[in-house]
């Protein structure tokens, strides 16, 4: 596994690959769920990237930019067990040198969710994956369901800017109390921990709901809400439902695919989750069909 740190090395290493190129884009602090999306692509191509940054223009001032957890050594050695070719490892300043001044702005699909409670946030996403799309020329990017509008954003600019790749999305890990596993999990202490199934709780909630023939949107959202108010630690941020393809909020009851979703504060930790419903399009061929679908 080749490890580079500047734009030259990353052009050369990329140059000796071999056959088809899988990226996994991640910001560090690697767990079961990157694994997951490293062990899809290895699945399916002849190389594989995994780039490690994390992007400060997609974090807004007073997020956790400085706290975010770095373990570089631990996830080498992931990645080295992961069969990974090459990891590019870039800093800020080599991502955005002094007189940078290009950003990429994707429109509409950015506006709801996570879009407006963190303002920039996709901004910054979408700039930083267009670097890493031209610096490594995958055939495939790989992203995780857990950030659902983020791929969506991401296939919309795919789409839009004709980068020649595809999108995989690939479903959500979980520990085994139903948690989506996250790199923030690590700020949690241990009494917030115990509290922070409540997420997948309420989706599940919602689930079972849906099962049983409820479709108005009010309640299956309400059903959500009351399973996380049981947890007195739990701070609602939002519960949406939304369309599933092109994450407009749904008002009426529909048989249409719809995405649950949420943020949560636990303490000082901002946790997101979600799941599409019906359950069965929480498959990499379900996502794929369903979120940012460029045909819609
Ligand atoms: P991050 O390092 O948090 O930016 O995540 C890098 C990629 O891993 C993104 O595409 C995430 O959606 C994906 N990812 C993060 N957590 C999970 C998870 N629990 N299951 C599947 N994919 C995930």
């Amino acid at each position: 596994m080749e490890i580079v740190d500047s734009i030259e090395a990353l052009r050369i290493a990329r140059a000796g690959l071999r056959g088809t190129v899988g990226v996994i884009p991640t910001m560090g602090a690697l767990h079961g769920g990157h694994r997951s999306l490293v062990d899809e692509a290895r699945a399916e191509h002849d190389s594989i990237i995994v780039t490690i940054f994390i992007n400060p223009m997609q974090f807004a001032p007073g997020e956790d930019l400085a706290a975010y957890p770095r373990d570089l050594p631990g996830d080498l050695k992931l990645l080295e067990a992961a069969g990974v070719d090459l990891v590019f490892t870039p800093t800020p300043d080599l991502m955005y040198p002094p007189g940078y001044q290009t950003y990429v702005e994707v429109e509409t699909i950015t506006e709801g969710l996570e879009g407006s409670h963190r303002p920039g946030h996709f901004r910054g996403v979408a700039t930083v994956v267009s670097k890493l799309f031209h610096l490594t020329m995958p055939d495939t990017a790989y992203f995780g369901q857990k950030d659902a509008q983020q791929v969506a954003v991401i296939r919309r600019m795919v789409d839009d800017l004709n980068f020649p790749l595809n999108i995989a999305i690939v479903p959500t890990i979980r520990e085994a109390d139903g948690l989506a596993m996250s790199s923030r999990n690590t700020y949690l202490t241990p009494e917030q921990r115990a509290a922070a199934p409540v997420l997948y709780q309420a989706l599940q909630a919602a689930g079972t709901a849906y099962a049983s023939g409820e479709r108005q949107p009010a309640i299956l959202q309400t059903i959500m809400r009351q399973t996380l108010a049981h947890e007195p630690q739990a701070v609602i941020d939002y519960v949406s439902i939304d369309d599933a393809q092109t994450l407009h909020p749904v008002n009426q009851p529909t048989d249409k695919p719809i995405l649950l979703s949420m943020a949560v504060k636990i303490g000082h930790t901002r946790l997101i989750d979600n799941g599409l419903l019906p359950l069965a399009l929480n498959t990499r061929t379900g996502l794929e069909q369903m979120l940012g679908n460029p045909a819609v």
